[in-house]
């Protein structure tokens, strides 16, 4: 007979633990399954771990509310549990005049999305606190931050299975059925494979979420978004890094630049870049240094050569033709009890917190 349960989420990233852990604290029997044999092995455990303050994404936006209250959630959430952040603050930089009215647009899009703690520093405040770095003019954010995003994806887990929840590794869905007015029943495979009934499916398998819901009979084709695959890549910097906060230029076309950040030891790394690729493949190739110096010489111009490692790699799972999440639930494709997330890439880290509560609450709009 096959087991029935209040909900299934599909895929231990940050998103998926955190959208399992609000699930499991509203008390549905929930189960995470997990393709892989550990959490976060995906783009979780492939970006910047930046905490973002909500600066660049356009009012109204999924992103721009999702990022702001994500944040605020997030700093609460690691305070509470311990996971280790930095509130270090971040320049946006203007290397030449050309680029003062792209620094003010970027400045008038925060506020517009409640972001109202940017300070427009002058060459000389922003060289004084900085002495590496060349700029014309630059945005101080002091709400931007740094997190461990493995410590907040155990402490996720950590809240899940302690409110019951049931995580199972090595077991990738592989097709299921939706049927009127019953649970939506998944085929999961691995080495035992079987097959689970749920009230609630929650989508989460980020670079393979169309995969996911094309696997799955009733869910309208035309309802999957398209998306696309754009790689980041990253070179890390041997010896001490020359910035004490993260250094971001004006943003470009896919991506916000090649930006430096730290770790929480300090350590610094440049990127990502953007890279449309048509297969996943993290391997960084060592000739797109050449662009990299380049880019990191306009505000660091005394970057050594040599200095530039190849790193690792993230791929973003972009939409095509569109820039915001995409959160589907019944009204877009029609299964109850359905939620199908797509798109998320960057600032997913910062906005799981809120996009899980996002999707209890559409689930609990929904009748039963
Ligand atoms: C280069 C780069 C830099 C970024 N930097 C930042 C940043 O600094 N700050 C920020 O806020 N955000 C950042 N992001 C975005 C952030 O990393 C993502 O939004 C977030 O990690 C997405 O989490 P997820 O759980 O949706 O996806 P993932 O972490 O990819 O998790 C999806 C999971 O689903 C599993 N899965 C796939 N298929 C199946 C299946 N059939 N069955 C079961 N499981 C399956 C996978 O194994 C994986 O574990 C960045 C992204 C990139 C690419």
């Amino acid at each position: 007979m096959t087991d029935t349960v209040d909900c299934v989420v599909i895929g231990a990233g940050v998103v998926g633990l955190a959208i399992a852990r609000a699930c499991a604290l509203q008390g549905w029997e929930t189960v995470l399954v997990e393709a892989e044999n550990a959490i976060g092995t995906g783009t979780s455990s492939r970006n910047s771990e930046v905490i973002h303050a909500g600066i660049y994404y356009p009012q109204g936006s999924l992103k721009a509310r999702l990022c702001v209250q994500g944040k605020q959630r997030l700093y609460a959430y690691c305070d509470e549990k311990g996971v280790p952040y930095e509130r270090c603050g971040k320049f946006i930089v203007a290397t030449h005049e050309g680029q003062l009215d792209a620094l003010r647009a970027i400045r008038a899009a925060a506020e517009a999305n409640g972001v109202d703690d940017l300070r427009w520093l002058e060459r000389g405040e922003a060289q004084a606190r900085e002495r590496a770095l060349h700029c014309v003019a630059a945005l101080e954010s002091p709400s931007t931050g740094i997190v461990d995003s493995h410590g907040l994806m155990l402490a996720l887990q950590g809240d899940f299975e302690a409110a019951g929840g049931m995580l199972a590794f090595c077991s990738p869905v592989t097709g299921g059925v939706t049927q009127a007015g019953q649970p939506i029943l998944l085929k999961v495979g691995g080495e035992e494979p079987m097959e689970l009934c749920a009230r609630r499916v929650i989508n989460s398998a980020g670079l393979y979420a169309q995969q996911v819901a094309a696997s799955i009979d009733g869910i309208p084709v035309g309802s999957i978004a398209p998306g696309r695959y754009a790689k980041g890549n990253y070179y890390s910097l041997s010896g001490a890094s020359p910035f004490s906060r993260l250094i971001y230029p004006i943003p470009e076309e896919g991506g916000l630049g090649v930006h430096l950040t730290i770790d929480l030891g300090h350590q610094a790394r440049f990127g990502p870049d953007v890279e449309w690729i048509d297969t996943i493949d993290y391997t960084v190739d060592p000739s797109r240094s050449a662009k990299f110096y380049e880019a990191i010489r306009s505000y660091w111009p005394d970057l050594p050569d040599g200095a530039l490692q190849p790193g690792y790699a993230g791929i973003r799972p972009k939409l095509a033709g569109a820039s915001d999440f995409l959160i589907q639930d019944a009204r877009e494709h029609g299964v109850r009890g359905l939620v199908n997330l797509y798109g998320i890439e960057s600032p997913g880290l910062t906005a799981s917190l809120a996009i899980a509560e996002e999707v209890v609450a559409r689930l609990n709009g929904e009748a039963w």
